[in-house]
């Protein structure tokens, strides 16, 4: 097989590699997209599609993904089941008054960016979500969230694209001006380089300013017992920003079988695969506090994986400060399945030269450089 130069080469295929392959051979490039198959973040993580508001940039980054992912999702649905695409929609759970508090101003956040959101009492939150223990103050419900199986999702976004779109299952050892050079040492030439390696891009492009952030899951056995949206605390938000030791947050998933996916974890640093006891045990036990009658559930299988984050917790999507023909899809933590098709948009349009979807500074690269180097 012949490997001549094309416009662009995508250099991971998880699924922001795969959104951003898809989108640029939309725009007409055509595009050549290699991975190493080392089993990435969106192989372990839970494909909760969730609009999250941080900051503004957060916000918009994740609602205008939530509109891409309603579109695709039934597309996805009607030509690879495995896709699993649901608009469950999230529950917000607040345990306390402070917490329904909090439910308020994260809906006036929402609404004031066009995100539906409807606060629940604890009566209604009871009706909608029966197996959830009792004495809670009610919740805030996002009915345009989802979910959906990621690894399934990102071949989907490979094999719908345009036959301008190639893919190989190989390793890249350097990038350099005009593509890249594998780990058997042949080249794959183009004029410009997308890195969405995920964690293992600092291995690439040294200077990104990524550390790993690890994260535990367990799913269950099937069971009859079913919870209808995604459950998430609302002390989730600020679990996803503590700096030291093992946060946990209760944040449970029905999984399209039956299943319930269990999360979640983080621990600043880390990205020793191994499943720690200590820790699985705080989120299961958790879990159980939320949701009693998981207590007599198996859970049929734990594992970790390993997030991607920058020191502001945005992505790092555009072109490299100094590096011409290198651009970057990189630094999505916990929301790059979310925050796939958003950051596919508009680093097409940086590419190509089109209006931008979205406000590209607080995302540019150059924000992290210019910090290191003043
Ligand atoms: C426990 C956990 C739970 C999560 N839950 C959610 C969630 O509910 N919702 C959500 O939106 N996000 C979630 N995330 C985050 C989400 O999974 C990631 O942000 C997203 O998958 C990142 O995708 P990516 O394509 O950037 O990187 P990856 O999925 O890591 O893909 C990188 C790819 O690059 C390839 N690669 C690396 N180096 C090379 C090389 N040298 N040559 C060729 N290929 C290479 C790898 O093989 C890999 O396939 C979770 C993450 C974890 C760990």
């Amino acid at each position: 097989m012949s490997h001549g130069h094309t416009d662009v080469l995508v250099v991971g295929a998880g699924i922001v590699g795969a959104a951003c392959a898809h989108e640029l051979a939309r725009a007409g490039l055509s595009v050549h997209v290699v991975d190493a198959r080392l089993g990435g973040a969106t192989q372990a993580g839970m494909g909760h599609l969730v609009v999250m508001d941080d900051n503004t940039a957060e916000l918009a980054l994740s609602s205008a993904s939530l509109e891409i992912w309603r579109e695709w999702g039934p597309r996805m649905n009607a030509t690879e089941t495995g896709c699993a695409y649901t608009g469950c929609g999230t529950m917000w759970i607040a345990a306390n008054e402070e917490e329904m508090a909090e439910a308020e101003r994260k809906q006036a956040r929402l609404r004031a960016c066009g995100v539906a959101a409807t606060l629940l009492n604890a009566r209604q939150l009871a009706d909608a979500e029966p197996a959830l223990r009792t004495g809670l103050a009610g919740a805030l419900q996002v009915p345009g969230d989802g979910l959906v199986y990621a690894p399934s999702a990102a071949r989907w976004l490979l094999a719908q694209a345009p036959p301008t779109l190639s893919f190989e299952a190989v390793e890249v050892r350097q990038i350099d001006t005009h593509g890249a050079v594998l780990t058997d040492g042949s080249r794959r030439d183009a004029s410009a380089v997308v890195l969405a390696a995920g964690m293992p891009a600092t291995r690439l492009c040294a200077d990104l300013p990524l550390h790993p952030k690890k994260g535990h899951l367990a799913i269950t056995d099937r069971y009859p017992f079913a919870i209808r949206h995604q459950l998430v605390e609302l002390g989730y938000m600020a679990s996803t920003q503590q700096r030291e030791g093992a946060a946990v947050a209760f944040n449970v998933q029905p999984r399209p079988t039956g299943q319930l996916l269990i999360g979640s974890s983080r621990q600043v640093g880390e990205e020793d695969p191994a499943v720690e006891p200590a820790v699985l045990s705080r989120m299961l036990k958790l879990a159980i506090d939320y949701l009693p009658a998981l207590s007599g559930h198996n859970i049929l299988r734990t594992w970790t994986g390993v997030r991607a984050a920058t020191p502001d917790g945005l992505p790092l999507v555009g072109r490299h400060p100094t590096r011409e023909s290198l651009w970057l899809a990189v630094g999505h933590e916990g929301l790059g399945v979310t925050t796939a098709p958003a950051t596919a948009k508009l680093l097409t349009a940086l590419m190509t030269g089109a209006p931008l979807p979205l406000d590209a500074a607080p995302l540019a690269a150059t924000r992290h450089f210019d910090k290191a180097t003043t």
